[in-house]
């Protein structure tokens, strides 16, 4: 068995005997399929562990803390793992407050609260955890807070979210930084926002937060909203004597879904993705906004760390022509995976088993779902397929399993995380007995 090469964007690379298995880390992908089944997730713990290595390098010598965006993948283990990094958690749940809880109590300190929608029961949860902060969305959700930390005898600590009504390319569905999008508070309003915790016994306005969409790649319009931020603070320091003293910047970094995996042909020559270069060059927009700001600054990217370290492991059960279109039907579908159906996005389809001598044909990848919608690619070029054979969608780390479902009733998928040579199962494919387990079968009378 072959060690991956070093520097991988992604985990997933061609090895073993001629090159034709695909391998997750040192860890062949048709092992798992053969151990655990399909639909899988597979992630690299490795993989996990360099992004946020990459983002302590490139943050190196300010006060950040990275608090990863728990919606992107929640699953124990990896919030375990990532704990054990030392990160916090950006959370905007109860749900995902208990989450941290469980796997890492101790980090319950080092969470912020994100979220248009929180509820009482949630903010009391969350005052109850002592977290690190509130992201304060509306003069609404200002009040509750106020009122359930009176209930509690609490100072309540909080940030209020501020759109910076900046604009950045993403697909419409996930960009949230503009006065037109439901999120935050204008920023023009905050500073009487600002006034009005500053009075109140109960509320200590410890911090400013943006956010201003996800899988943005270009990285100008985050030091823009930071620039925004900025003069806020300033003027709250200069104008009110309120000393900001954590800056938080988001998430929303984006990846690249089009690479080719590392040891495939080039596709169209593209230049690889470089995760490392991405990262940095965020940083430097951050840092120069920044400039003269000495405190805290808190991070919450989730696609960027945990996307590319997972693919979504299907197999094949069918192909079949439609008039012109060949069509190849595979076991895992969109209530699995529903970013194609749900934002058009792509993701790399690769064999679990390069075959000598398969011509590429042009294909749609679907599911069983009944639903038009339920594609992973459509007048996609790969390598022929046929019934049993595996494959793997890339990049499906981040919004793949956390947005799953059961339409259909269809379990959802099992999780393995690999570390190095090893893999564990980080939960169990769901049974008949847990798809029906919250429900009655009652006779109307
Ligand atoms: C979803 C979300 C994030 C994470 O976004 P990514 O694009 O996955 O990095 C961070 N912060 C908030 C408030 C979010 O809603």
């Amino acid at each position: 068995m072959r060690t991956p090469p070093a520097n991988l964007v992604r985990p997933f690379h061609y090895g073993g005997a001629e090159d034709r298995e695909l391998f997750c880390d040192r860890v062949p992908l048709a092992r798992l399929v053969r151990q655990y089944g399909t639909p899988l997730y597979v992630y690299s713990a490795n993989n996990i562990l360099d992004r946020v290595q990459m983002f302590a390098e490139a943050f190196a010598g300010m006060r950040a803390t990275l608090c990863y965006s728990v919606k992107a993948n929640s699953n124990l283990s990896i919030l375990r793992l990532l704990a054990s990094a030392g990160a916090g958690f950006d959370i905007v749940s109860g749900g995902e407050l208990e989450r941290v809880r469980q796997a890492a109590r101790p980090s319950l300190r080092r969470v912020v609260f994100s979220g248009v929608g929180k509820t009482a029961a949630e903010i009391d949860a969350a005052l109850a955890a002592q977290i690190l902060v509130f992201n304060v969305e509306s003069p609404a959700e200002l009040d509750l807070l106020e009122q359930r930390a009176r209930h509690f005898r609490k100072r309540a600590p909080l940030a209020m979210r501020v759109n910076p009504d900046v604009f950045a390319a993403t697909h419409p569905y996930i960009s949230t930084g503009m006065t037109a999008h439901k999120f935050g508070v204008a920023i023009g309003d905050a500073t009487a926002l600002y006034q009005r915790a500053a009075r109140s016994a109960y509320l200590v306005p410890t911090g400013v937060s943006v956010h201003i969409g996800s899988q943005i790649r270009v990285t100008e319009p985050f030091g823009q909203a930071l620039h925004r931020v900025m003069e806020l603070v300033r003027e709250l320091k200069s104008s009110h004597g309120i000393r900001i003293q954590h800056i938080d910047a988001g998430g929303g970094l984006g990846i690249s879904y089009d690479d080719p995996p590392q040891a495939g042909k080039s596709r169209k020559d593209v230049p690889l993705f470089d995760p490392k270069a991405a990262v940095q060059g965020y940083a430097q927009h951050i840092r120069a906004a920044l400039a003269g700001f000495d405190s805290e600054l808190l991070l919450e990217p989730g696609r960027f760390i945990i996307a590319q370290a997972g693919a979504l492991l299907a197999q094949v059960l069918y192909t079949k022509r439609n008039g012109p279109k060949t069509f190849v039907v595979t076991d895992a579908a969109m209530n699995d995976l529903i970013r194609p159906a749900l934002y058009q996005a792509y993701h790399s389809i690769v064999p679990l088993r390069r075959r000598q001598n398969r011509p590429s044909t042009v294909v749609d990848v679907v599911g069983p779902v009944c639903e038009t919608g339920d594609f992973f690619a459509r007048d996609r070029e790969l390598p022929a397929l046929q019934g049993g054979d595996s494959i793997a969608l890339l990049d499906a780390g981040a919004y793949g399993m956390s947005l799953s479902s059961n339409y259909n009733s269809r379990p959802r998928a099992a999780e393995v995380l690999v570390e190095g040579n090893r893999h564990r199962l980080i939960r169990r494919r769901e049974t008949m007995r847990d798809l029906l387990a919250a429900e009655k079968s009652l006779l109307l009378k």
